[in-house]
């Protein structure tokens, strides 16, 4: 079953708005199985909406489009779509009372005439309902077409979508589309591809894709069955594989926890306690930890020593050492694992420093140098990498880095 979205709007022409919407109805429509090969973006114009609306019907047995059902004059989307469909508008009395009800919780004394608009609906339309606004969302049918229409707003869009849209595809679709997310860090995405190109190039069902994040791949292998259990089944071997490939760069295989949420998951396990030390992230390593619920198990504290005198004054690295090597190396990256460990009686800490630029970079040291270290017990890791990209990207790819640490520095002494 293959399905399009049209986005409404000139102000997504422009580039005032970002295309969300059509980013969240992709990855819903891929989840639920439904194939996507085109996505339209058309400005508040009858004739080149209808156009898209004409196109997409001919080739999709479902369009959703959305934006332009407000209640002024170059919101066109309803109208549109029942002229080319071919239904009359019709009023909606249930609309009608709702429109009623939404205004009198408003600011609003009376109601805005335009907002009648909202209650006409192609003739034969489910209405869907919407609790955010005055906008209801919209589906026609005409034979094997489906077209469904709603709200540009996404906190209009998205609790419309889950709560009626993705219960109604689920129903016509007659197989359960079930989906399983191996989550890994410290592989870059060509090479997890190069590892898994066999089972890629073979894949029916489960079908597996590959989504690059910052420092991390995901693995989304997604198998079509009439049942759970049988879906599970299709899965389960498939997602053994790839763990059996990947090793211990796996980090997770649910869909809802975070690197940190392992890292701190795996502390909890073998009742570690892990501090941080950070110049160039600035505490985003701690912060992360801390997004965590219950990481005060685990978490003690987290030291940021951005200049080489708090390095000195709370972790104790040594004088010598920077005038040496400087505040960008191993050594003093490794003092400053030492150091925080000892200072807080961590069983580990890890430390980050590094170049985040855009200025201070040299032939020597380049911008995105970021040598990161982690103590535990008497072992202490250090790690070079040289990253690519803006400020906010090297300190990205770096908290990651160095949670990823944390998390091979236990496994290793663990497992
Ligand atoms: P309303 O009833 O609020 O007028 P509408 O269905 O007419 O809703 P639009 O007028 O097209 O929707 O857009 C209203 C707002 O919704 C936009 O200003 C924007 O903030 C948001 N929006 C619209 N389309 C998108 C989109 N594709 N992605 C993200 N946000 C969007």
């Amino acid at each position: 079953m293959t399905v399009e979205v049209i986005s409404v709007g000139t102000e997504l022409l422009m580039g005032s708005i970002v295309n969300t919407n059509a980013q969240f109805l992709a990855e819903q429509c891929a989840l639920l199985g439904l194939s996507m090969y085109n996505q339209t973006v058309v400005g508040d114009n009858k004739e080149r909406l209808s156009d898209a609306i004409r196109t997409g019907l001919g080739r999709a047995d479902i369009l959703i489009l959305t934006g332009g059902l407000g209640p002024t004059e170059d919101d066109l989307t309803k109208e549109t779509c029942a002229e080319v469909m071919g239904f009359p508008l019709v009023e909606d009395s249930h609309t009608k009372d709702r429109i009623r009800e939404f205004f009198k919780n408003s600011i609003y004394k009376e109601i805005p005439a335009n907002n009648w608009k909202q209650a006409v609906v192609p003739e034969g339309a489910l209405v869907l309902d919407n609790d955010n606004g005055t906008a209801p969302g919209l589906i026609l049918e005409k034979g094997e077409k489906r077209a469904i229409l709603l709200p540009g707003p996404p906190n209009e869009l998205i609790p419309l979508f889950e709560g009626q849209v993705k219960p109604y595809l689920q129903k016509l679709r007659p197989e359960l589309i079930v989906s399983q997310m191996v989550k890994i860090c410290g592989v870059g995405e060509s090479q997890v591809e190069d590892r898994l190109l066999d089972l890629i190039d073979r894949q029916t069902n489960p079908t597996i894709a590959t989504y690059a994040k910052t420092g991390e791949v995901h693995v989304r292998v997604t198998a079509s069955a009439p049942t759970k259990e049988v879906a599970d089944k299709l899965i389960r071997p498939v997602v053994k594989e790839i763990k059996k490939r990947l090793g211990t760069a796996v980090y997770s295989t649910r869909e809802e926890e975070t690197l940190e949420m392992a890292v701190v998951r795996l502390l909890k396990k073998y009742e570690l306690t892990v501090a941080t030390a950070e110049s160039c992230t600035g505490g985003l390593v701690a912060g992360r930890i801390v997004n965590v619920p219950g990481s005060s198990e685990v978490f003690r504290e987290g030291f940021v020593t951005y200049s080489n005198k708090a390095k000195r004054r709370h972790l104790d690295v040594s004088k010598s050492t920077i005038k040496k090597y400087g505040a960008v190396s191993k050594e003093t990256a490794r003092e400053m694992a030492v150091g925080g460990a000892f200072a807080t009686d961590s069983d580990l800490c890890v430390a980050v420093t590094g170049l985040a630029g855009p200025d201070g970079g040299t032939e020597e040291k380049p911008v995105g140098l970021v040598y990161m270290a982690c103590c535990m017990g008497d072992k202490v890791t250090v790690e070079k990498y040289q990253f690519k990209g803006n400020r906010n990207k090297i300190r990205e790819q770096s908290v990651v880095r160095a949670l990823d640490l944390v998390r091979r520095m236990v496994l290793e002494s663990r497992e």
